[in-house]
């Protein structure tokens, strides 16, 4: 029972006294008092299909991880100026999922902070700050970050590209510039043509940060061969690659632990966050020792949360979760039985434009028209509500919001992909 206070008073309290640019989700705003696996309960007590949350990555309230983070906050938290076997531990855990010449970690509290440090780590290795950066991508909520995520610059409130940033073309094989599997080339390609406008100027490549799987842009699988051209001409120019893990990472994708394997490329820079910690405000980025050395000019980085104890025996337990209960295989098993499934609904709902994913990163494109693509995207929010009204909870993503967005806590399971199947059916029948 929750004897809180009223959801009406909650949202005047938001709406006065916090930051005035918080959303909520859903037209009747849900109050969560509780979560478990895949699930999250309402204030009555009512369980919801949990289809949003990346960061509760081994599900919500994991007891394990749970328990890591009570034993070692009731031992110690402090910070790295102390030695400490959980950060070496936890540190030879994460690099181990690592290619070898990935063989530094750092520590912070946040995606946006990883990728901050990133941004510097690139800066500081190739003495320029000219940033790639991929067309609707979202990198993080700092100065920097919103300076490379063209979602953010580009949309409501934006103030368009900085002198530093350069965007390039959003390889979306459905939608896109370029349409269809076989056109990394042609993509790379309009990559080559930013790099040589940066050249003619007589400036320098610094780095090309890219999300390993499209997210925010519309749960987009690049086509194959995308990012290993695009390194390939980012590093003939002097640039360093950056990965952005932050969503698609620690085994979601389910025949690799990590997303940038699907494009067979080895990265410079891989930045990690939200399901690092299930939840815990923590993240890392890793590096190269040629990279994390150009960072040594006299001047320390100090982080006072980042890499503490209590952090590390977090990130440890979700990893060793992530093995035990063989997530990363569940991730694969019902991500490859959920596609095979929708791709089935596909075929008898022509508003099902496109179905794609790997693993447990699945894009679902409504639109009104096949031939057009004309994005559904009112029918996308109606679906969303329907969904809710049905106790299942789903996002949308893309520029048009007409993509249903998919990326459970990798719990999920072949009945909640069943539960989830029906609604969808019964809403696309009645909607
Ligand atoms: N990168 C990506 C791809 C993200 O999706 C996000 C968060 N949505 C971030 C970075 C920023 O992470 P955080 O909100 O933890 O700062």
């Amino acid at each position: 029972v929750d004897n809180g206070q009223s959801k009406r008073d909650i949202i005047d309290f938001r709406q006065k006294h916090l930051g005035k640019t918080l959303s909520l989700a859903y037209q009747q705003p849900l109050k969560i008092i509780r979560g478990q696996g895949a699930y999250l309960y309402d204030e009555q007590g009512t369980p919801y299909l949990d289809m949003v949350n990346n960061v509760c990555h081994v599900g919500h309230c994991h007891p394990k991880v749970v328990a890591a983070g009570q034993q070692q906050m009731a031992l110690l938290n402090t910070n790295t100026r102390y030695l400490h076997d959980n950060i070496v531990q936890y540190s030879k855990k994460l690099l181990a999922t690592m290619p070898e010449k990935l063989s530094v970690c750092m520590f912070v509290n946040s995606g946006s902070e990883a990728n901050e440090l990133a941004f510097r780590l690139a800066k500081n290795y190739t003495s320029s700050n000219n940033l790639l950066t991929v067309d609707g991508a979202y990198h993080g909520n700092t100065n920097a970050c919103i300076e490379a995520s063209p979602y953010k610059f580009d949309g409501p409130g934006g103030q368009g590209a900085a002198k530093h940033v350069h965007k390039v073309t959003l390889p979306d094989p459905y939608r896109g510039k370029y349409q269809g599997d076989n056109t990394a080339t042609q993509y790379a390609e309009d990559v080559n043509e930013v790099i040589n406008n940066i050249q003619c100027k007589s400036e320098k490549v610094g780095a090309f940060i890219c999300e390993s799987i499209q997210g925010v842009a519309g749960q987009i699988i690049m086509p194959p061969g995308y990012l290993h051209a695009v390194y390939q001409s980012v590093r003939d120019a002097g640039g360093v690659c950056i990965a952005d893990e932050v969503q698609v990472g620690f085994g979601r994708v389910g025949h690799h632990m990590w997303a940038f394997e699907t494009q067979d490329v080895v990265p410079d820079i891989v930045t990690l966050g939200k399901p690092i910690g299930n939840g815990h405000p923590m993240a890392a980025v890793i590096t190269t020792e040629e990279i994390a050395n150009a960072f040594v000019n006299g001047m320390e980085y100090f982080n006072t949360f980042g890499g503490n104890p209590v952090s590390c025996a977090i990130g440890m337990a979700v990893l060793d979760v992530i093995e035990q209960e063989q997530l990363q295989q569940n991730a694969l098993t019902v991500g490859n039985y959920l596609l095979d499934q929708l791709q089935n609904l596909q075929q008898r709902y022509p508003i099902i434009g496109d179905v794609r994913g790997i693993g447990l990163f699945i894009g679902i494109e409504l639109v009104n028209d096949r031939l057009t693509k004309e994005p559904a995207t009112h029918i996308t929010a109606q679906l969303v509500e329907f969904a809710k009204a049905h106790h299942i909870l789903l996002s949308t993503e893309g520029r048009y919001y007409n993509i249903l967005k998919i990326k459970p806590p990798l719990v999920f399971n072949r009945d909640d992909a069943d539960k989830f199947l029906t609604v969808l059916e019964l809403g696309l029948q009645q909607l």
